[in-house]
């Protein structure tokens, strides 16, 4: 089943949160053979999980620490997102690597933590403008998933989602080809494929992330490998994400 995420960010306060939360209930309710998920920002995980609660819209958290609790100033363990109602995460964001130090060993210890709590993770990868430019796209890729799986062993149940997100077509209006993200997508499930097995690589979902708006995702979600979208910008007004989520429609 194809899946349609929105990652907030760093928007929307507890009010702007809950208010969009009831808006996106409504709009999405009768939306079918698709999984919808929303990350809101640590402060409203809460309030927003308590209105979509039981509803076919699905809370996760932005990031998190893969210590159980402790000094950690600042962090929050997969218990602590499980106890707000979150069913999923998102670990290693191109900003989180970008600006917070995550890499590839941190990307790989936050997975093993959420799928110990049963969180679903969103596994980011994506390689940066420079890197596509020099030909390292695959390189770049390979290493991510390797390095951010390593030590892992999954059966044919797709516990986990990947996020191909381009970091050159993050926030910035430049969506990657659908060829270009088919291109990608095949690679990674190939990859996951001779890592894992042919059960995990045909049942896991594969999601194109980077600058994915209501005009683009149709033609993206019909390329074989695109499993879904995980979406910045154009989640944050509900009218705008439900589009997104009716994209068949
Ligand atoms: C993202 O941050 O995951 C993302 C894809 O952002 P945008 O849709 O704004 O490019």
């Amino acid at each position: 089943m194809p899946l349609i995420a929105g990652n907030w960010k760093m928007h929307k306060t507890g009010s702007q949160a809950v208010e969009a939360a009831h808006e996106l209930k409504s709009r999405i309710a009768s939306a079918q053979n698709v999984e919808v998920m929303v990350a809101p920002t640590f402060t409203a995980l809460f309030q927003v999980a308590q209105i979509l609660k039981g509803s076919n819209i699905a809370v996760g958290g932005q990031n998190l620490h893969w210590e159980h609790q402790g000094a950690y100033t600042g962090e929050i363990s997969a218990e602590m997102l499980t106890d707000a109602g979150c069913s999923h995460v998102i670990i290693g964001h191109s900003e989180r690597r970008q600006y917070f130090g995550e890499t590839d060993e941190t990307v790989n210890k936050k997975i093993k933590a959420a799928l110990n709590s049963h969180l679903i993770p969103f596994f980011c990868i994506g390689e940066s403008e420079s890197e596509r430019e020099s030909g390292n796209t695959f390189s770049v890729l390979d290493k991510q998933v390797r390095d951010g799986l390593n030590g892992f062993t999954f059966d044919g149940q797709a516990n986990l989602v990947v996020a191909y997100e381009p970091v050159w077509a993050i926030g910035t209006g430049k969506t990657a080809s659908r060829e270009q993200a088919q291109e990608a997508h095949q690679f990674i499930r190939g990859l996951l494929e001779n890592l894992f097995g042919k059960a995990f690589a045909s049942a896991v979902r594969i999601l194109y992330g980077g600058s994915v708006k209501p005009d683009n995702v149709k033609a993206l979600m019909e390329m074989p490998d695109v499993d879904g979208a995980l979406v910045g910008g154009a989640s944050l007004d509900p009218e705008t994400f439900s589009k997104l989520v009716f994209f068949d429609n």
